[in-house]
C-alpha cells in the first residue's frame, strides 16, 4: 500500500515535469535572436542562420541580410528584402541572416493612434502607456500613413567596416501617403549591448513594393497592437569573426546614432 502511494506520488512528480516542460516549448511569446546589435555594429555580416530555421521561431521579425545586403521584414509569415536601391524583393528561405529578431505575433492590445503622430510622439506615448518598461514587446503598426521615411544598407565586401561607418552614406527613402505596416520590437534598456533598447522598427508596403528600416513616420489612420513577451532566446553566430570579436566595448552611444 506503501510503495503503491510513493509511486503513485512520483507519476505524478513526473507527469508535473513533462507538462511544464511542455508548456515552455509550445509557448509563442517567445522573442528569438539571432547575434548581438553589438556583433553587428563591429561588422559581423556573415549570415548563419537561414530565413528557413528563422521562420520555425516567428511570423513577425526584422533583421538583416547575409553581407549586410538590405533591411528585413518578416510579416504574416513572409520574408521581405528591402534592398540599398529601395527595392524590395522576397529572399529564398534558404539565404541567411547575420542579426534578426523574431516572435509569433499575437496582440495583446490594441490602440488606435492620434492622427499625424510622429515616431518620436509614438514612443513617448507608448513608453507612458505601457504596463510594465521591464519587458519586450512585438509591435506591429497597421494603416495607411501620411508618410514613412526608411533606410536601407548596401552589400558590404570583406574586410567589414563597422555599421556606424556604413551609415553615414545610407540611402534614406521618403514614402508618401502609402497603407502598409510598421512591425517590430520595444526592448527595455537592460538588452544594451544585445538588443536596441526601445523600439527598433521596419517597414513594408502592403503592395510589396516600398519598405527598410524606420528613421520616422507620419500616422493617418494606424491601428497599433503590442503583445507582450516575456522569454527570450539568443543564438550566437557558430562564426569565427564573432568568436574574435571585440565585444567589450559600450556601443550604446554608436547604437543609438545608427538606429536614428
Ligand atoms: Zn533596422
Amino acid at each position: 500500500m506503501l510503495m503503491k502511494r510513493s509511486m503513485a506520488k512520483m507519476l505524478a512528480v513526473i507527469c508535473l515535469v513533462i507538462l511544464s516542460a511542455q508548456a515552455l516549448i509550445a509557448s509563442d511569446e517567445v522573442l528569438t535572436q539571432v547575434s548581438t546589435i553589438d556583433a553587428l555594429m563591429t561588422g559581423i555580416y556573415d549570415g548563419t542562420t537561414s530565413l528557413g530555421e528563422l521562420r520555425k521561431n516567428g511570423d513577425l521579425g526584422i533583421g538583416t541580410m547575409n553581407t549586410l545586403d538590405g533591411e528585413l521584414v518578416l510579416l504574416d509569415g513572409i520574408f521581405y528584402q528591402v534592398t540599398s536601391d529601395g527595392k524590395v524583393i522576397r529572399p529564398d528561405l534558404t539565404a541567411k541572416t547575420p542579426f534578426a529578431v523574431v516572435t509569433f505575433f499575437t496582440a495583446d492590445q490594441t490602440i488606435t493612434l492620434k492622427q499625424g503622430s510622429n515616431f518620436q510622439e509614438f514612443t513617448g506615448n507608448t513608453e507612458k502607456w505601457f504596463p510594465s518598461r521591464n519587458i519586450f514587446y512585438a509591435v506591429k503598426l497597421k494603416g495607411t500613413f501620411k508618410a514613412v521615411k526608411t533606410r536601407s544598407v548596401p552589400a558590404q565586401k570583406k574586410p567589414y567596416s563597422p555599421l556606424a561607418e556604413i551609415v553615414k552614406t545610407q540611402p534614406v527613402f521618403e514614402i508618401k501617403n502609402v497603407t502598409g505596416t510598421v512591425v517590430g520590437f520595444w526592448s527595455p534598456s537592460y538588452v544594451k549591448g544585445i538588443n536596441v533598447p526601445g523600439y527598433h522598427l521596419h517597414f513594408i508596403s502592403s503592395d510589396g513594393m516600398a519598405g527598410g528600416h524606420v528613421l520616422d513616420f507620419v500616422t493617418e489612420n494606424v491601428t497599433a497592437e503590442f503583445d507582450d513577451t516575456r522569454e527570450f532566446s539568443l543564438t550566437l553566430p557558430d562564426d569565427n569573426d564573432f568568436d574574435k570579436a571585440n565585444l567589450e566595448k559600450d556601443r550604446a552611444a554608436e547604437v543609438k546614432a545608427v538606429e536614428k
